[in-house]
């Protein structure tokens, strides 16, 4: 349950929600006929359609925004001994990023400030909407939404790649150390890095090699799982986390997309504008916690010397740090 709002590790896009003709919209109200008058209203809104999901009890909320997918949420404050405030809270506490407008009896500055600091996308009162009030709060409350979602994507993601970028991965990391204490589940770091990657710049340029970054990180993206976490690591350096993942299922995963890369056609458009196909290979090198750490910078350090290590031994190959000799700084490369 607690993956449905976690981030894939899919390209972010943002396509403009106004084109969608049906908007999904959930309704959390404990009055049958509150219900009935917001169903009016919205049924009365030409241009767009909304289906309306109606659900009477602070419990069935919780229990079908982590189940489906809504546009909009619609939150009557007052639900029996709960509040809709608390309701927002604990789906934002999940990482649920879905629009939430207050509607409230009575008007309230204090409740109408909470909402607001709490991150509700608007505060109506029942009594003041009429279907134009209602049609553009919902507007608005979706855009917004999806411009933060926009920024936070830039925010985290490396441009060439669009994958995760080295600020988020510590954020990332923690996040799995905090789920490793909680459930015990172990998680593996993979670090990898492309060989002789200076030569592909040196032979055909600095953009050529920025196309072969480009699809490597398509190629990472295909060979993991969507709850595997792929990171730009440095220029030619990318990572993965593995949540729940001991460090024999990593190999295997590190395995297959050594393969991948090995095999793969990398077909990149030349400054003449040819294509060439460019063979490239990688070295990975994998660590475990607890197995192999106890903390982030830990780990990091023992993927780092399983990866040096595969580097030493001759490149295009794995390493797992409880199986290589020297636990040493990495030696240089020949
Ligand atoms: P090794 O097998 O030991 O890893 O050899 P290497 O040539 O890959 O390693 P080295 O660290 O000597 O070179 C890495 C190269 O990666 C040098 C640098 O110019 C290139 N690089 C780093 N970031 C980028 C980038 O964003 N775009 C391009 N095109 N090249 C990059
Ligand atoms: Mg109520
Ligand atoms: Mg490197
Ligand atoms: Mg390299």
């Amino acid at each position: 349950m607690e993956q449905i709002f976690q981030p894939t590790n899919q390209q972010p896009h943002f396509p403009p929600p106004m084109n969608r003709q049906t908007l999904r919209v959930l309704l959390v109200e404990d009055d049958e006929d509150d219900f009935f008058i917001v169903d009016d209203l919205l049924s009365d809104i030409q241009d767009t359609n909304y289906e309306l999901t109606w659900v009477n009890s602070y419990n069935r909320a919780v229990k079908i925004i982590y189940q489906e997918v809504f546009d909009v949420c619609l939150v009557d404050y007052r639900l029996g001994d709960k509040t809709g405030l608390d309701l927002l809270a604990e789906i934002k506490e999940n990482g649920c990023d879905i629009p939430v407008i207050l509607l409230t009896g009575m008007s309230d500055r204090q409740v109408d400030l909470a909402a607001m600091q709490a991150g509700a996308a608007d505060f109506l009162v029942k009594g003041k909407i009429d279907a134009q009030v209602i049609e553009r709060a919902i507007r608005y409350a979706i855009e917004r939404t999806r411009l933060i979602k926009a920024l936070n994507d830039l925010a985290i993601r490396d441009d060439l790649t669009g994958l995760y970028n080295r600020r988020e991965m510590k954020r990332l990391m923690d996040e799995e150390i905090e789920r490793y204490q909680r459930y015990g589940h172990p998680l593996s770091l993979t670090l990898l890095d492309i060989d002789h990657f200076k030569r592909v710049n040196d032979t055909y340029g600095h953009p050529v090699g920025d196309q072969v970054l480009n699809k490597l990180a398509q190629i990472i993206r295909e060979s993991i799982r969507s709850v595997d976490r792929p990171i730009r690591y440095g220029g030619e350096e990318f990572a993965i986390i593995l949540p729940e993942t001991p460090e024999h299922e990593a190999y295997k995963v590190a395995e297959r997309l050594r393969e991948n890369v090995a095999t793969g056609e990398f077909v990149c458009e030349l400054k003449d504008e040819t294509l060439e196909s460019i063979l490239i290979t990688i070295s990975l090198g994998i660590a475990e916690l607890p197995g192999d750490a106890a903390h982030p910078k830990a780990l990091v350090n023992a993927a780092d010397q399983a990866l040096y290590s595969a580097k030493n031994n001759g490149r295009n190959q794995t390493k797992v740090y409880r199986e290589i000799d020297q636990k040493t700084k990495p030696v240089s490369s020949p």
